[in-house]
C-alpha cells in the first residue's frame, strides 16, 4: 500500500509514525514538506523574547527514521485528489491512500496597512525579526491584535501579553507601558469559561487590558492606529499582530477546499475524495486550529489505514487534547478539551503553576523522542 502524506507537521508526523510502528515492513509510506525541520509552534514565543536560541528549535528531518518512511524535502505544487495524484518542484507521486496534513498559511495583506504598521511572531521569521525589535523598544502602548477569530492555538495571544509583561517588567519598562489584548472572540478562551475567567483574573493582577468582542478592520501605519469594527480607535506604539491564516495556495487550487478550507467526515476525516483524508489546521473539522488536535487525528487516520490492511475495529475522532497556557513568571496553566465527543464541547481547566512549566516541557521533549529520537 502506497500511502502519501502531504505536511510534516503534528499531524503528518504523528500519521507517519503510527503506520511505521505497526505497518513499517509492509507499508510504503512518502512523508513530503518543504521545510527541513519541524518546529513546535510556541517556541515562537520563546524565540521572540530571547528566551531560546533560534537555531535551537529546529527539529531536523533527517533525524525522522522510521522504518517504511522516506521523508522528502519538495515543495508540492498540485495535488489532484480524484487520482490522488501530487505533483512536486522534483517529481510526482502516486498514492493509493493520500493524507494532506498541510496546516495554515498567513495572509498579512488581508489587514490593510498590517504589513506596513505591525510585527507577527506566529512564523519563525517574524519571532526572530520581533527578538531584534523588542529591545530597541522603549516603552509606550503594545498591542496585541488578533487579526481572525480563526486562529492557531488560542491561548496564544494571551500568553505573548502575559510574557511582554515579564519581559517589560525585566527591562524596567513596564511602569511607562501598557498592554492591550484585542480580539474579535468574546473571551480569551471562549470554550472554556474557567480558562477565560484564569486568564482575565491574571490579566487583572497584571494591568492588562482586553478588548473583546472586537475585529480589526484596518491599521493605519503612518498614525499608528489600531482601527476597530466597534468603530474604536487605539494608538499603539508596538503591534503584535495575529494575521489572518488562509489554508496553502496549492490546497485552495486542488479543489478540495470549500469556504476556505477543506471539509472532513467529523468521525474518520475522510474527505469526499475516496481515500483522501485531511487533519488538522486545513481541515473545518469543527476544533481549534492547534498541534494537539491536529495529531489526534494524524492517529485516527493512522488507525483507519492500519484497519484497512489488517481489519478490526476503529475508534471516531474525539477533537480533544491537552494545551498549556503561559501565564508568565514561570508558571503554567492547562486546558484540556473534547470538542467532538459529545454533544457540546466539554473542558477542564487547572490554574497556573510552577509544575506546569515542566509538564509543558514533557510535552514538547515526548513528541521530540517519539518523531525525532532526540
Ligand atoms: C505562537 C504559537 C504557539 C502555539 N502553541 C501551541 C501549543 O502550545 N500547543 C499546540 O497544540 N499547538 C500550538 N500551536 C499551534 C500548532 O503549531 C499548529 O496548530 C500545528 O502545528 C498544526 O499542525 P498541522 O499538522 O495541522 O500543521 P503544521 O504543523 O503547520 O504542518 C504543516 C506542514 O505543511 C508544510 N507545507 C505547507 N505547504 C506546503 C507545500 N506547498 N509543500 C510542502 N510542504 C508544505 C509546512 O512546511 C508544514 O511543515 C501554536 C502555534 C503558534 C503560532
Amino acid at each position: 500500500m502506497k500511502v502519501v502524506i502531504l505536511g510534516a507537521g503534528f499531524g503528518g508526523l504523528e500519521i507517519a509514525t503510527c503506520l511505521s510502528e505497526t505497518l513499517g515492513d509492509v507499508v510504503s509510506v512518502t512523508l513530503i514538506d518543504k521545510n527541513d525541520s519541524f518546529v513546535f509552534g510556541y517556541a515562537k514565543l520563546d524565540v521572540m523574547f530571547g528566551r531560546t536560541a533560534p537555531e535551537a528549535i529546529h527539529l531536523p528531518y533527517r533525524a525522522f527514521a522510521k522504518p517504511g518512511v522516506a521523508f522528502r524535502q519538495e515543495t508540492i505544487a498540485a495535488i489532484d485528489p480524484g487520482t490522488r495524484r501530487v505533483v512536486t518542484d522534483r517529481a510526482t507521486y502516486d498514492a493509493d491512500v493520500l493524507v494532506v496534513a498541510l496546516g495554515a498559511d498567513y495572509d498579512v495583506a488581508a489587514t490593510p496597512g498590517l504589513a506596513e504598521g505591525g510585527h507577527e511572531f506566529y512564523s519563525v521569521a517574524g519571532a526572530k525579526r520581533l527578538r531584534e525589535v523588542l529591545p530597541t523598544f522603549q516603552g509606550g502602548t503594545v498591542v496585541v491584535g488578533v487579526m481572525t477569530p480563526h486562529y492557531k492555538c488560542p491561548p496564544a495571544p494571551s500568553e505573548a501579553s502575559m510574557l511582554m509583561h515579564d519581559y517589560l517588567t525585566a527591562r524596567g519598562l513596564r511602569d511607562r507601558s501598557r498592554i492591550i489584548m484585542v480580539t474579535p472572540l468574546s473571551s480569551p478562551i471562549p470554550v472554556s469559561k474557567a480558562a477565560g475567567d484564569g486568564i482575565l483574573a491574571r490579566f487583572a493582577e497584571l494591568g492588562i487590558e482586553c478588548i473583546a468582542g472586537a475585529s480589526t478592520t484596518r491599521v493605519d501605519a503612518a498614525t499608528h492606529t489600531l482601527h476597530l469594527s466597534t468603530g474604536d480607535a487605539i494608538h499603539y506604539d508596538l503591534l503584535l499582530a495575529i494575521p489572518v491564516h488562509v489554508a496553502p495556495k496549492v490546497v485552495l487550487e486542488s479543489g478540495l477546499a470549500e469556504g476556505g478550507w477543506i471539509p472532513v467526515e467529523k468521525a474518520t476525516l475522510k474527505t469526499r475524495f475516496p481515500d483522501v483524508y485531511a487533519v488538522g489546521d486545513v481541515t473545518s473539522v469543527g476544533t481549534p486550529r492547534a498541534g494537539i488536535f491536529s495529531e489526534g487525528a494524524g492517529k485516527v487516520v493512522a488507525a483507519q489505514i492500519i484497519a484497512r490492511h489488517r481489519g478490526g475495529d476503529t475508534v471516531p475522532y474525539q477533537g480533544d487534547g491537552h494545551c498549556y497556557i503561559e501565564f508568565g513568571a514561570n508558571q503554567v496553566a492547562e486546558i484540556y478539551v473534547n470538542f467532538l465527543g459529545g454533544p457540546k464541547p466539554t473542558s477542564d481547566f487547572k490554574g497556573a503553576t510552577p509544575n506546569g512549566v515542566a509538564d509543558k516541557r514533557r510535552f514538547g521533549s515526548s513528541r521530540t523522542a517519539r518523531w525525532f529520537g532526540m
